[in-house]
């Protein structure tokens, strides 16, 4: 049998998950109910906001989708966000009709700072929707204060950052709305799944709303009774998509949540492992070093080389059944969003980082095994271009 490849990316499930969902099954209530409840006021504490303020829905994608039409952003409006993001939020901006304007970032950390924000703010522009690069918290302290001194909303995407804080205080809950994925490539998965933060409560309220059809609360069986009304009647005033959770989800993400202090500890643990490995390889720029105060979720490990040899050592790891892979490819340089935008930096940056496998199953063994293959095709491919 050939031996399977190391991922980049692994889920950690178990017993555990397999349990919770057998007692919904046995429930016969498989919808969203007392287990979405509890993976929301769950989530809610591991941020520190009141339970009221944090809202459940089927993805991140949808989730910034739902944000950008809370903040009212329509035809003519422009949206900030960096280059190197996730495809789904530059859709959620396209999507209202406004225009995305990308942004630089920083070379090494990846993310982008208040200056690359700054410089491409306009009289247009309506918000700033930014990541958290490999869970790393990057400059979004300063650029909170940037966006709420002009006047316009701030949205993170805060799917790389599960348990990322600055000074104590999570990421996601900087800006107006923060939004978190659960989906199979996070840390901790509901399978699908997301949670929505946002500033303020009746936005909250608002975005519950819409995530299920618009529909008005119906009175429900006891209320009704007392009312003398129909338990089944409800109102609409505004009309939404159906981006809810469901039970059987949630009470995977209720175990995960469970868990993902101890997943982030194991993820801490191999990213200095990495770090140890790596440190003295000739052509190799290891990953930049928190700021005090600082703390990521250690979702992504990113290494730096010469982009000529970028893509061969890609190759190289892979023969080895190593995969690797590099987020998130440029999107001022996709056919939707292409312009005559230069940004320096992100084009650097991203023809020279390589993120190697980084999850909880990964072994000491396996961390050695892909840092040795690492540093043997670097050095072997410098030598061959030099
Ligand atoms: C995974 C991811 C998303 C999308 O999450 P879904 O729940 O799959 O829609 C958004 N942004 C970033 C940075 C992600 O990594």
């Amino acid at each position: 049998m050939p031996s399977p490849m190391i991922n980049v990316f692994q889920p950690s499930l178990g017993e555990e998950e397999l349990a919770a969902v057998g007692e919904v099954f046995a429930s016969c209530w498989i919808g969203r109910g007392p287990r979405v409840d509890a993976f929301e006021s769950g989530f809610a504490e591991h941020i520190g906001v009141p339970r009221n303020q944090v809202t459940s829905m089927n993805s991140c994608t949808e989730a910034t989708f739902l944000a950008m039409e809370l903040l009212g952003v329509g035809p003519g409006d422009e949206v900030v966000l960096p280059t190197v993001t996730f495809v789904g939020t530059a859709n959620a901006v396209a999507s209202r009709g406004a225009r995305p304007v990308f942004c630089d970032v920083d070379p090494r950390t990846l993310n982008a700072g208040v200056a690359d924000v700054r410089s491409r703010l306009t009289a247009r522009t309506k918000a700033v929707l930014l990541l958290h690069y490999g869970g790393h918290p990057g400059e979004i302290a300063r650029i909170a204060d940037l966006c709420r001194e002009r006047g316009i909303g701030l949205i993170e995407d805060a799917a790389n950052a599960q348990a990322s804080s600055v000074e104590g205080r999570a990421c996601g809950t900087f800006g107006d709305i923060g939004v978190w994925s659960f989906d199979h490539g996070k840390i901790a998965v509901a399978v699908d799944g997301a949670i929505m933060y946002t500033k303020d409560p009746e936005l909250a309220a608002r975005a519950a709303k819409l995530a299920y059809l618009g529909m008005e609360q119906a009175t429900g069986y006891g209320e009704a009774m007392r009312t003398h009304t129909r338990w089944w009647d409800f109102e609409v005033s505004s009309f939404s998509r159906r981006s809810i959770m469901n039970d059987v989800l949630a009470a995977i993400g209720v175990v995960q949540l469970g868990k993902l202090k101890g997943f982030v500890a194991r993820r801490r643990e191999i990213t200095a492992r990495y770090d140890e490995n790596l440190r003295g390889v000739a052509g190799l720029v290891p990953r930049p070093v928190l700021p005090a105060g600082h703390e990521s979720s250690y979702y992504l490990y990113w290494v730096q080389m010469d982009a000529g040899i970028r893509d061969v050592v890609a190759r190289d790891l892979y023969d080895r059944g190593i995969y690797t892979t590099f987020r998130y490819p440029l999107l001022h340089k996709v056919k939707a969003y292409g312009g005559d935008a230069h940004l320096p930096s992100a084009e650097r940056a991203a023809a020279a980082t390589l993120c190697l496998p980084l999850h909880q199953a990964l072994g000491p063994d396996e961390v050695d095994f892909v840092s040795a293959a690492l540093a043997e095709a670097v050095t072997s491919r410098t030598a061959a271009i030099a």
